[in-house]
């Protein structure tokens, strides 16, 4: 039963380990019914480079994204009567260029990319999942008055992505909170300008079909709880989720995915769905559409011995 719509791999992304056919093998053997591989896009600024990017260009960057959709869709096909793969990549949205450089991408390779996952790792050109000391200098990049200048970075980090989802329109909303990645405590509603761009947000992305992607790769990061968090959840009665472990190397597949499924029995979340490819284009013009998961998804036998319910 179990899908994951967001993962990544050693062997395109030096932050993650493994090769991509181990990932795809390991997503197999425990039955996933639907994996997406997402691989992060080329950046095209060298000063964006991570350091263990040390000796990459933009353009190995480039290159390397090719070869990921070559190898993604070689997987697909080659294990296509065990499992459902599908090949998408995840934003990153640092300066204009990215957008920019998004939508020659995209239109480089048609339909290549199956589907977008819509994420924002950076606020004003600063990482803010990195480490701790690269998201405070974020923070206070935007001045000292605590209060104001969480307001302010939130607020950004927040139209940032409206941006990415007007011009994207992404399938999948990616860890739609990871702006609090090292403050989980935090609560959007103290902030109401904060809460009024939220609210936007999640408005428009339900508006033009877009699912909410449940990401299990916060219990990693030392989470009680998925992306997003439940104030987000809550708002979203509209909305609709899907399964991703944004895992980044095959000893994360399915990682903490019994605790994803605690969560979101807790929260009341009855419908999981998951994207499934359709003739008709969507409103970004690519071939997929989202289908809600029929039948008992919590009863299921995958979540057997996972649940720490159960
Ligand atoms: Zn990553
Ligand atoms: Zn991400």
């Amino acid at each position: 039963m179990p899908h994951s719509h967001h993962s990544h791999s050693g062997q395109f992304c030096k932050h993650a380990s493994g090769s991509l056919e181990e990932v795809v093998l390991e997503a197999i053997r425990q039955q996933f019914q639907l994996y997406g591989l997402t691989e992060h896009v080329p950046r095209y600024r060298l000063v964006d480079l991570y350091p263990e990017e040390a000796g990459e260009t933009t353009d190995s960057l480039a290159k390397q994204f090719e070869k990921f959709l070559v190898e993604a869709h070689r997987l697909k096909t080659h294990y296509a009567s065990q499992i459902t793969i599908l090949v998408g990549l995840e934003t990153e949205y640092i300066t204009g260029q990215d957008l920019d450089g998004l939508d020659s991408l995209l239109q480089k390779f048609g339909d290549r990319v199956e589907y977008v996952v819509g994420s924002v790792h950076h606020v004003d050109g600063i990482p803010i999942d990195f480490d701790q000391i690269t998201y405070e200098r974020a923070l206070h990049n935007f001045g000292d008055g605590e209060t104001n200048a969480q307001e302010v970075f939130l607020s950004t980090y927040f139209d940032a992505q409206y941006q990415l989802l007007q011009r994207f329109k992404p399938e999948i909303v990616g860890h739609f909170d990871l702006c609090r990645l090292y403050t989980p405590d935090l609560r959007f509603l103290e902030y109401p300008s904060v809460w009024e761009k939220i609210t936007r947000n999640v408005e428009y992305a339900i508006g033009y079909g877009a699912l909410f992607e449940t990401n299990a790769a916060a219990f990693r990061k030392g989470w009680e709880t998925a992306y997003p968090g439940k104030d987000i959840l809550i708002l979203n009665c509209g909305g609709r989720f899907a399964l991703s472990d944004d895992s980044h190397g095959p000893r994360f597949v399915g990682l903490n995915y019994h605790r994803l499924l605690d969560y979101l029995h807790a929260q009341g979340v009855t419908d999981i769905w998951l994207l499934q490819p359709s003739k008709t284009p969507n409103a970004a013009g690519r071939s997929i559409r989202p289908v809600k998961f029929e039948g008992e998804w919590l009863g299921h036998e995958f979540w057997h011995g996972r649940s720490t319910q159960a």
